[in-house]
């Protein structure tokens, strides 16, 4: 490395994948007062905080109903209890997703029918929904990846047809729209997840379902303690969980939604401006279809060589992720289901070359061209 090289748009830059810090130091004396608010109450499960998030929250949605749960993973969970999925039935859902889509449904003894994805939004292929139906179809789990709806006309008229509900897992698409419609409002039931790395996180696990259908999410309320009776704790009409959302989560993220769309607007223009500089190099942006806002919880760009282009942009400061490195199809803990490799060649070759860049809200234009610099190096070389 000599002085030439140095010149350049700060070589010794580190570029983070995330970097909440930065975000808090924005935040940090309202949501300091949020979470004094709730120490001084001794209120800490459920309660007025909850409820206030759920409040806002479903509007936000442009759903009726909101119920705060502990993960959005207990929110697929109970979403599918709510739904009485259980042993024989069947769950069709993207093979290209994060674990917890699946691991609901084989928690409660039903059985993961995976399917491919298309190429260019990693999102579920409606072409491929239609024939893994069968009479023991339960639900369907759309995953909006990234931060993209998947095809939700073509998967909706599916399941219209035969009856199926739907569960949205939007655990990455929060604020997300298709044809103008809010991601979670469209199926059933829609699952939100306020893990730290979303793009509403909160200070910890937390999680939310959103649903226009009024004895399903009273379903939900009621599985998400145990399955109280709701007039009357410690009568049971079915079992539940303890799936309770923690007020000083809901105190913290309260705060945040009220920074969401500017944060997301700037997400946004982070990746505009990777499409951009991108432009001329070898690696095949995010694709967004027409009629969707996306509101990228990641950036993920296809590129040859993948791993050694990772490798390369360590070195460099940049941080990066693989979501995801294996299909679940191909997962050991769901090889008696007897999938194989070649089974889901679109997904399986999406494992190969995705990489996740940085695109939090707060990242600077040098940072950013720091980024696509460091990416030119690793492609050539
Ligand atoms: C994060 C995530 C979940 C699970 O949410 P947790 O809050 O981490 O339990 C589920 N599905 C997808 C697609 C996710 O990205």
């Amino acid at each position: 490395m000599g002085r030439l090289r140095r010149a350049r748009t700060g070589e010794s830059m580190k570029v983070p994948l995330l970097d909440l810090k930065a975000q808090h130091e924005s935040i940090r004396h309202e949501v300091e007062q949020a979470i004094r608010r709730v120490v001084d109450s001794q209120a800490f499960t459920l309660g007025p905080e909850v409820e206030a998030l759920e409040k806002t929250l479903a509007d936000y949605c442009q759903c009726r109903y909101a119920v705060g749960v502990s993960s959005g993973t207990d929110a697929l969970l109970c979403s599918l209890m709510a739904l009485e999925i259980g042993p024989g039935d069947e769950v069709i859902l993207p093979t290209f997703t994060f674990f917890a889509t699946a691991g609901v449904v084989a928690r409660l003894g039903a059985r993961p029918v995976f399917v491919d994805i298309e190429a260019d939004t990693y999102n579920i292929d409606p072409a491929r929904v239609e024939s893994a139906v069968t009479a023991h179809t339960k639900a369907i789990i759309p995953v909006h990846l990234f931060g993209q709806c998947a095809d939700m006309d073509a998967l909706l008229a599916i399941a219209r047809s035969r009856s199926i509900p739907v569960v949205e897992d939007a655990a990455q698409a929060i604020g997300a729209e298709y044809q103008g419609r809010r991601a979670g409002s469209m199926g059933q039931l829609g699952c939100l997840s306020f893990y730290p790395t979303k793009n509403l996180g909160g200070f910890g696990d937390g999680g939310m379902i959103v649903a226009n259908d009024a004895e399903l999410a009273a379903r939900c309320r009621s599985l998400r303690v145990h399955g109280f009776r709701t007039d009357e704790p410690y009568y049971h009409d079915r079992v539940g969980g303890c799936f309770r959302l923690d007020a000083l989560q809901a105190a913290v993220l309260r705060v945040k939604l009220n920074h969401l769309e500017t944060w997301t607007q700037a997400r946004r223009r982070n990746a505009r401006r990777y499409d951009e500089l991108f432009a001329r190099l070898a690696v095949a942006c995010p694709v967004v279809r027409p009629g969707n806002r996306m509101i990228y919880n990641q950036y993920v760009v296809r590129v040859p060589n993948r791993d050694r282009v990772r490798t390369a942009l360590t070195a460099a400061g940049v941080g990066t992720n693989i979501y995801y490195p294996l299909s679940l199809h191909l997962q050991p803990c769901f090889a008696h289901l007897g999938y194989k490799s070649g089974d889901f060649p679109v997904a399986e070759r999406a494992t190969q070359e995705v990489l996740a860049l940085p695109v939090y809200p707060e990242l600077t234009v040098t940072q950013q061209r720091r980024v696509a610099e460091a990416l030119g190096d690793a492609l050539s070389g």
